[in-house]
This record gives C-alpha cells, sequence and structure tokens, in this order.
C-alpha cells in the first residue's frame, strides 16, 4: 500500500517501487511540489520487510526496483545497505536497485559507504542537475552549487554508480535563457552522466506564487519556441567526454525526442528545426504536466 503522492523516473515505469524513505528531507527547491503535503521520515525495518516479503511472493521475476520517495540516499548507510542487501535474497531475478539522490546525500557519503552501497548492488541515482548556472540554482533554493553538483556526479561516477541526471528547460525564463543553457551545457559536458533528461518547467498550483517570490525579480515564461530554442543550444553545446544517452520525454516536454550524444547530434537538431517551423505537431500545453 503506497503512501501518495508517488513519483519515479520515467524510466523506472517497469519497476517495483519500495518506499524506504516518504516525503524529502529537504523539500525546499521553489519549482517542485512533489512531497510538499508529506513530512519527511524514513520507514521502519520492520515495515519495509513486510512488504518485500510480500510482494517477492507477488512478483518473483522482478529484475528492477526503485526505492522512493525524494531521498532514499538520505538513509543511514548501514540501513541501506541491509534493505538492499534483503532485497537482493528476496528477488533472485533482481538486476539492478536505484534511487533518487540529491547532491548534498551524495556529499554526505564517505567513500567508503559509496563503495559498500555499491557492492550490496545500488546500482544507479537519479539526480536532479536543474541548471548550471550559479545564480539560478540560488533563485530556485535548490539548495546547491555548480561546483557542489560537479562533485557529487564525480563521485558518484567514482564509485561506479550509473548516473542519470536531469536539467529543466525555461527555469531560469527568458531573462536568463541564455546563461541557463550555456552553464548547463558546460557542467553536463564535464560531469558526462550515463544518462541525461531535459525536462520542461511546469510551475503547478500552490507553488507558482511561492517560486515567482524566491525567483526574487520578474519571471518572464518562454514560449514554446524559446523552449525549442533552448532545447537546440543545449543539445548543440553538449560536448560529452563519453556517449551521454539524452532524453527530453517527460510527460512535462513539448515533444517527446531522444537519441545518443554526440552520435544523434544531427538528427535531434534537425527535427527540433522541424518543430520550431511546425509548432502543431507539439503536445497541447493542457498534457503537459511537471
Ligand atoms: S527537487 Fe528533489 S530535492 Fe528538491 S524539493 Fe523536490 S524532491 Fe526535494
Amino acid at each position: 500500500m503506497y503512501d501518495y503522492p508517488l513519483f519515479r523516473p520515467p524510466s523506472e515505469a517497469n519497476s517495483l517501487i519500495f518506499q524506504v524513505t516518504l516525503g524529502c528531507s529537504f523539500n525546499r527547491c521553489s519549482f517542485c511540489n512533489m512531497y510538499r503535503t508529506k513530512e519527511y521520515r524514513e520507514r521502519q525495518w520492520e515495515e519495509i520487510k513486510t512488504e518485500v516479503d510480500i510482494t517477492s511472493s507477488a512478483y518473483p521475476e522482478t529484475r528492477r526496483i526503485f526505492l522512493a520517495d525524494g531521498d532514499a540516499l538520505n538513509l543511514q548507510t548501514d540501513k541501506l545497505i541491509k534493505i538492499i542487501k534483503y532485497l537482493y535474497s528476496s528477488f533472485s531475478n533482481l538486476e539492478r536497485v536505484a534511487c533518487y539522490a540529491m547532491p548534498k546525500n551524495l556529499l554526505q557519503k564517505s567513500d567508503f559507504d559509496l563503495d559498500k552501497l555499491r557492492e550490496a548492488g545500488l546500482g544507479m541515482m537519479y539526480l536532479g542537475i536543474e541548471t548550471g548556472n550559479d545564480a539560478l540554482l540560488m533563485k530556485i533554493t535548490k539548495g546547491a552549487t555548480s561546483k557542489g553538483i560537479l562533485q557529487a556526479c564525480q563521485k558518484a561516477k567514482a564509485h561506479n554508480f550509473v548516473l542519470s541526471c536531469m536539467v529543466i528547460l525555461g527555469i531560469g525564463g527568458s531573462t536568463y535563457t541564455k546563461q541557463h543553457i550555456d552553464d548547463t551545457a558546460r557542467l553536463v559536458s564535464v560531469l558526462s552522466p550515463d544518462y541525461l533528461a531535459a525536462l520542461n518547467l511546469q510551475l503547478e498550483e500552490g507553488i507558482y506564487e511561492e517560486f515567482i517570490r524566491k525567483f526574487g525579480e520578474p519571471y518572464i515564461p518562454v514560449s514554446d519556441y524559446e523552449v525549442l530554442d533552448e532545447l537546440e543550444r543545449l543539445v548543440s553545446q553538449i560536448s560529452p567526454q563519453r556517449s551521454i544517452v539524452f532524453r527530453a520525454n517527460h510527460a512535462s516536454n513539448v515533444y517527446s525526442l531522444g537519441g545518443t550524444l554526440p552520435d544523434d547530434r544531427k538528427r535531434i537538431l534537425s527535427l527540433i528545426e522541424g518543430l520550431k517551423k511546425r509548432p502543431e505537431l507539439l503536445k497541447p500545453k493542457v498534457l503537459r504536466r511537471f
């Protein structure tokens, strides 16, 4: 029985989900209302174990598991290792366990802890970069700097975790669109995650006013054309040190596209160029969700 609301990355759609923590221990990013209705708490081992026991009988073929909510990596390392080991012993076909990671979670874990987590079978982390621009990171109250994000991602890579990062198109509005994309492309190029997802900012009811207030100056939303322009510049400017699987296929995006960078760069850019001339092909606004 889930404690709603429940979120997981699109690529974990076929994974079993266990809520080992509820909510987000930070819960202050101004653009995010995922866990505003929840108080952060860690679930008891006995509760988690019971769920695993019941679910492993019902879904013994499970190959992938996602640990929710927003902050599983905030758990004490020993407890998280105990959970991960129990999952592998309960699901004999399990291949991958993944979770969200905040930069601060990764920076707080020691190299020893990360090695132990990797050995136990935590294989993949999803980390929101949002933007590589420090002024914007402050405005959206991300609680991280570009340097911290880079260090956190490098730490994850150094310990052989598969790293999937998210950035948000439109997060700086029209005013900061250049700085946002220039700095984000630069940061992404340096850290070269295995996967990169570009989402579209959608300010849902309930956080709009807070976002504007924290932004500290008038926020001028980007148009669909400008979103495509940001996407075009992002894809053009990323110079990865190794291949990145790139996706803009989230529910928030104006159009679903993807490919591998740098190999598919030309194809993606040509698609974006075409979309700029054919706005009728874009997803209707009412169907976009963050
Ligand atoms: S974006 Fe992530 S870290 Fe920020 S409030 Fe939302 S869940 Fe928490």
